[in-house]
């Protein structure tokens, strides 16, 4: 459905799992010098594993739970967009190789958490042939994104990965949850997860989900997936995602124009911007302040039940994050929204100035 080989291997599995599994795969079908499976990682070379600052914290929860150790995460700094720094990782992976460790993994994401950022996913496969290393695309939100007819080159790189997680509950609109991790090579997840029993005596040739995954017995995951499937069709999630999208980028235009709003980045199908009240525009003394507003603010507008916003930092500056993945969301909800944020603002300003 994303530009994703269709032989490729994958599995259903709960949230946030897809990643994990997904690391432990990499990990395991590292070209190590020694037999990981038996001697464990990290036994004779530190395992290293790269991304960029704007990674979500999935890989610190896989690194610390395959024993990898959060010191095996190299965090690559951003350009000015908050895509990976591609000359930055070069060096990062070749300083670890001069040092003797075991680089084996680079993770693209397809979009960041924080703000829909997309990373150069063909110039990530590029370094990871040359130097030998396997190719994650993070897409938990985005990677569905790959399927409209105007999906930048950047996005459909993940058609390079070795690996994609995408997010069913995310952006196919699926109720909670269902993780999905995609591997180019089905024998990959086998390599890691197959174990073969005398007491499980199956049928060999149908899929048996245990061996691609942690989990043995498990629910019926694919169902709700399948029938969304069925239902919409690879053209109707194609108008949903796009209309999402559009949306979003009416949201920047509106909050744009907007005299006591900011607005400071849009990609995939979220926008961020903060509240600045008009006698604080363009003075660096007040940023701290912001930060504080903009923090009390997010708060307000959750409790007060008429918009949801969540937050991102972005260079420091404390920033309301509006992120769309509701088929439901209107043209006429994005309108509406600035003005309920600057009525927000207005009352959180005066409520925190009155404490001064
Ligand atoms: C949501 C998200 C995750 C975590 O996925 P869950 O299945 O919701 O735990 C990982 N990476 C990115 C980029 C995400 O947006």
């Amino acid at each position: 459905m994303i530009g994703y080989p269709a032989d490729c291997g994958g599995i259903l599995v709960s949230g946030g799992n897809m990643a994990n599994i997904l690391c432990f795969a990499a990990a395991r079908n590292a070209k190590a010098p020694w037999d990981i499976r038996k001697e464990g990682m990290n036994s004779k070379q530190q395992m290293r594993v790269y991304g960029s600052i704007e990674m979500h914290t999935w890989i610190q929860k896989a690194a610390d739970l395959f024993g990898l150790g959060t010191n095996s995460v190299r965090w690559i700094s951003t350009d000015d967009q908050l895509r990976i720094d591609v000359p930055a990782l070069r060096e990062r992976i070749q300083e670890d190789l001069d040092a003797g460790n075991l680089p084996f993994m680079v993770i693209g994401s397809a979009g960041t958490v924080s703000t829909g950022a997309v990373d150069p996913l063909p110039e990530l496969a590029k370094i990871c042939k040359e130097v030998n290393l396997w190719f994650h695309v993070d897409g938990a939100y985005g990677g569905f994104a790959a399927v409209v007819p105007d999906a930048s080159d950047d996005i459909r790189g993940l058609a390079m990965a070795d690996s994609v997680a995408v997010d069913p509950h995310k952006w196919l609109y699926a109720p909670l949850e269902a993780g999905c991790t995609l591997v180019r090579n089905p024998q990959d997840l086998l390599n890691a997860f197959s174990y073969k029993p005398t007491y499980y005596k199956l049928v060999q040739d149908v899929v048996n989900f245990f061996e691609l995954g942690p989990q043995n017995s498990r629910g019926f995951r694919a169902l709700k997936v399948w029938l969304a499937l069925r239902q919409a069709g690879r053209e109707g999630y194609v108008k949903m995602i796009s209309d999402d999208m559009a949306l979003s980028r009416e949201m920047f235009r509106v909050v744009q124009a907007h005299p006591e709003l900011e607005a400071f980045t849009q990609g995939l199908s979220i926008t961020t911007f903060r509240y600045v009240p008009s006698d604080l525009r363009q003075k660096p003394e007040a940023e701290s302040y912001l930060n504080k507003l903009n923090e009390e603010l997010v708060v307000r507008l959750q409790n007060g039940g008429e918009v949801f916003v969540s937050n991102a930092v972005v260079q420091e500056k404390y920033l309301l994050r509006a992120c769309i993945v509701n088929f439901r969301t209107t043209l006429d909800d994005i309108h509406a929204l600035p003005e309920i944020v600057a009525r927000n603002g207005r009352e959180t300003d005066s409520q925190l100035r009155s404490f001064k």
